[in-house]
């Protein structure tokens, strides 16, 4: 691992003063006579190459050969509320088991919590062929530092060659814990995991704004760490017979400390989430006005279907920011999404154009969002909507997605 080091037999209090001012992110300190380099510094080696002479110098080590041969299998993080599953889980389950069979591993899962085993046994639904549960009342609620633990046992049991957790609130925070444990490399919100035959895996995910998809490999790490957003695979269909095993961890307590004590949950109102609609009205920036949204409505209403938009829709302030759409936003899979008046930038995109069909609506012929739709109308949103809901209206008929 390449690092930074400070010759101390060449500091002085001039060359302190240079060094101090030649670091744009503070992370140099003078402590006790001696240079040193706070978890600030972001290796621009600024200091080497502006900083006086000889007294900073970037050391580059070679990395370090793994022997891949001793991680085997693709692991799952369980995420859960009080044993109920998110279904990112099983995305990610059936995600692996496509990855494993390239490289025939087995699929693993890692379940920690309380009162959990039964629930473990749902999975055995879902092919994975074991699941490592770690049930103790500590790990009741999620606390951070009692699960990374856990999470940390099980990898240096099981030794995953990849491991693979839901980018929700409690795997956005667990999973760059553990990495950081493994000292292993973690790529947020993939779109796009592939599996190369020297058990490397390829983490792909949109980059600089979302203008080139990156590939992203960790060759000289293990596990290698992705997270991905609900919505984002495919789960695998609920198999009637339940295979694979189930397998009770033991962890040592004292490892399940926690300097967090839960005094209390307060349950939040469960609220409509766009990534769980059947149908989208996803609306755009040719809404001449907030008013205009009553319409907007008034088609959503007809087809039981949730609204979401674009981002300036949300800076606007005319929709919530949980309901857009895209990159910076939310990932939908729905069964249709009536997009009225969106460009179809990349960025937007990503976040709908898995879904079953794409009816667009735009007065542009050329806009983007006709490559990603099934099928489109050019033309003006505010002859066409209305046209729409009154033809709905009159047909009498009740719609909805099957
Ligand atoms: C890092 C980054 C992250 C981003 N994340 C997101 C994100 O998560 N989600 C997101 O949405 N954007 C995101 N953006 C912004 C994104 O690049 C686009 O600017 C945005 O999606 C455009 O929104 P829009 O399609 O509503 O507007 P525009 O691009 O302005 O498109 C409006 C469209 O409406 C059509 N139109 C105009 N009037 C009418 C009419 N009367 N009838 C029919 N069609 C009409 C036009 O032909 C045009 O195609 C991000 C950008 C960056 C850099």
């Amino acid at each position: 691992m390449s690092k930074l080091v400070c010759h101390q037999e060449k500091v002085n209090e001039s060359n302190v003063k240079e060094l101090l001012k030649v670091c744009p992110f503070g992370a140099i300190e003078y402590l006790d006579g001696k240079v040193e380099v706070n978890a600030g510094c972001k290796m621009c080696k600024l200091c080497v190459k502006k900083g006086p002479t000889g007294v900073m110098e970037f050391i580059e080590t070679e990395a370090v050969k793994i022997d891949k041969s001793l991680w085997k299998g693709i692991g799952v993080y369980v995420d859960h509320v009080e044993g109920v599953i998110h279904p990112v889980t099983m995305e990610l389950i059936g995600k692996a088991k496509e990855l494993a069979a390239v490289v025939n591993f087995p699929v693993y899962c890692v379940f920690i919590g309380f009162n959990i085993k039964e629930k473990a046994e749902e999975l055995l639904h879902y092919g994975v062929d074991e699941i490592f549960v770690y049930d103790y009342p500590e790990l009741k609620d999620f606390r951070i530092e009692p699960y990374t633990a856990a999470f940390e046992d099980f990898v240096n049991k099981v030794k995953p060659s990849s491991l693979l957790v839901g980018a929700t609130t409690i795997g956005r925070s667990l999973a760059p814990r553990v990495a950081a444990r493994f000292r292993t490399g973690l790529t947020a919100d993939c779109t796009m995991l592939k599996m190369k035959e020297n058990t490397d895996l390829v983490q792909i995910r949109p980059a600089f704004g979302g203008n080139i998809m990156a590939q992203i490999i960790c060759p000289n790490t293990r596990p290698q760490m992705s997270t991905v957003r609900y919505k984002v695979m495919n789960a695998p269909e609920k198999q009637c017979e339940a295979k694979g095993k189930i397998t009770i961890c033991e962890i040592d307590k004292d490892k399940l400390a926690s300097n967090i004590e839960v005094l209390k949950v307060t349950k939040k109102e469960t609220e409509e989430n766009i990534s769980d609609a059947d149908i989208i009205i996803a609306v755009g920036r040719a809404l001449k006005s907030e008013k205009d949204m009553v319409m907007v409505q008034e088609l959503a209403e007809l087809l039981h279907a949730q609204i979401a938009g674009t981002r300036p829709l949300v800076e606007a302030g005319w929709i919530d920011a949980k309901k857009q759409i895209g990159l910076s936003g939310r990932t939908v899979k729905p069964k249709l999404i009536i997009t009225l008046g969106i460009s179809g930038a990349v960025q937007f995109a990503a976040g709908m154009n898995g879904s079953e069909r794409i009816f667009a609506i735009n007065k542009d012929s050329n806009a983007s969002i006709f490559n990603v739709a099934h099928y489109g109308i050019v033309g003006d949103i505010y002859e066409i909507v209305p046209q729409l809901i009154n033809d709905i209206k009159n047909s009498n008929a009740e719609y909805c997605v099957r």
